[in-house]
């Protein structure tokens, strides 16, 4: 069965593809779906054919090859129709990236930079000043008023207050968003500054192939002599890759070494960043880190309103209310929500009313409601900490187990509706005198340890997907 959709718009196709991709985001790992699904822009809608386009050969062929599917029965329950999908490449960009030391599976190119391609260390520094990224449209709030003034500061005067700027924070909380707004606020102010704005993975994707042309040079060059601001995305990502970590170590000191800006963002705190190698830590806490929270009510329905505004989207002070308030811990979700409603609003032609808004987001507020369990919590901090879900049900009482024990207890009593008790019988049976008091210790350390609150964001960011 085909049938053609009432989409006139090029606008409404977008946003079909956008509410898609906010449903897909709910089901597939945040890595994988920033890896191969954010990527891919929808370019028309005719009659039942969905045009896409992905920015090169592999990332069409991977999406092929594991997504379609689950792409096309998503169309599907959203618009009740039938779809075909084609796609345009990204002319620019048709090499395949190799990878330093893993498989295509787990070491996928990089994404969401507006780098070029792979021979990029040849081409001019061209940063592309992005309207939906500035300070502008920032709403500050306490979460993120930290990051927020420092990166306010290093956009004003580079390399003078904070080198490297290190910000860190869970999932969809803004680090591109203020990343991008610090090299747009000084492209502003200095037309031909060269600032070299790229993701931990392109820097990688992009060594390896100048290794492998024997370019190497141009590329240090590049990246050591010739630009004037680093603004590095997902450092997380070079963690384990030990010959990229020495290059990108040599292109930190040069820079750093004759005062240029440096800002790193990754997700967790330098310690907390498994397979980092100490002397790229060290070099990360020499200026300032900051972190980015998960924003509080007001700040969430002024992001709203904001983005409402941005994209012409009219919605009123009920529905924002109703949208922040199911939606907390991740922004990219709470603008997809909003999409999503403006998306189906369009296509059924209605206004967007509470009534509305409420009947539409049932669904997606019941899939983001708990689903959460110990066994899932006990599963995802095995998983953090890289140890065996036997050792957090066992007796044994060295720090690097009793520590992620507390934390997996801690977690269950504030994320399940399960009594001490019952804790303590899924952790092996222990007594519920250890529970609170491991609940009452994380409680405590909350207060002053600033990783362990970005670790429990992690964590929790991770359950809530
Ligand atoms: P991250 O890089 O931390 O995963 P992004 O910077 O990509 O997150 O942000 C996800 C989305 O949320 C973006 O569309 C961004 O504009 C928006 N966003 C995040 N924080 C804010 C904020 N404080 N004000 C306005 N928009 C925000
Ligand atoms: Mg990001």
């Amino acid at each position: 069965m085909t049938n053609s959709v009432s989409i006139e718009t090029l606008n409404d196709a977008h946003f079909l593809w956008e509410n898609v991709l906010l449903n897909l985001s709910n089901k597939i790992r945040p890595h994988n779906f920033d890896m191969w699904l954010r990527p891919i822009v929808c370019r028309s809608l005719i009659e039942d054919e969905l045009v896409l386009e992905a920015p090169n050969l592999y990332i069409k062929e991977w999406f092929e090859d594991n997504y379609l599917p689950i792409v096309l029965e998503e169309l599907q329950q959203v618009t009740q129709k039938t779809f075909k999908i084609s796609f345009e490449i990204d002319s620019q960009e048709t090499s395949l990236p190799l990878s330093e030391n893993a498989t295509r599976e787990t070491e996928p190119p990089s994404v969401g930079t507006n780098a070029t391609s792979s021979s990029a260390a040849s081409a001019p520094f061209h940063f592309e000043i992005h309207s939906r990224y500035l300070f502008d449209s920032f709403v500050v709030g306490p979460s993120n008023q930290l990051a927020h003034a420092a990166a306010r500061a290093v956009a004003d005067l580079p390399a003078s207050k904070y080198n490297p700027l290190f910000i860190y924070g869970g999932v969809g909380l803004g680090k591109t968003h203020l990343l991008c707004a610090i090299g747009s606020a000084i492209k502003e102010k200095k037309a031909n500054a060269k600032i070299a704005y790229i993701s931990s993975e392109k820097f990688m994707n992009e060594y390896i192939n100048h290794l492998r042309t024997n370019t190497i040079d141009e590329f240090r060059h590049r990246y050591r002599v010739e630009c004037d601001i680093l603004l590095m995305d997902d450092i997380q990502f070079i963690a384990g890759k030990d010959r990229t970590q020495d290059e990108f170590f040599h292109t930190f000191n040069a820079l750093y070494d004759s005062s240029r800006q440096i800002v790193l963002t990754a997700d967790k705190y330098p310690r907390e960043i498994p397979d980092l190698e100490d002397r790229l830590r060290t070099r990360f806490q020499w200026g300032l880190i900051a972190d980015i929270q998960q924003p509080d009510l007001e700040t969430r329905v002024a992001i709203l309103k904001k983005k409402s505004s941005m994209d012409h989207i009219s919605i009123d002070d009920d529905v924002a209310l109703l949208l922040a308030t199911h939606i907390k811990s991740n922004i990219r979700e709470l603008e997809g929500s909003l999409i999503r409603l403006a998306a189906i609003a369009s296509l059924k032609n209605v206004p967007i009313t509470l009534e509305f808004a409420s009947s539409t987001l049932k669904d997606f507020f019941n899939q983001s409601a708990s689903h959460i369990n110990i066994d899932i919590i006990q599963k995802e901090v095995a998983r953090f900490f890289n140890i065996k879900i036997s050792d957090l049900k066992n007796a044994r009482r060295h720090k690097l187990i009793s520590y992620p024990r507390q934390i997996a207890m801690y977690l269950s009593r504030k994320m399940t509706s399960s009594s001490f008790p019952e804790i303590g019988q899924r952790f092996g049976g222990k007594d519920h005198t250890t529970v609170i008091s491991a609940c009452k210790k994380i409680e405590k350390l909350l207060n002053s340890d600033a990783s362990l609150r970005s670790t429990l964001d992690t964590i929790e960011k991770q359950l809530s997907l």
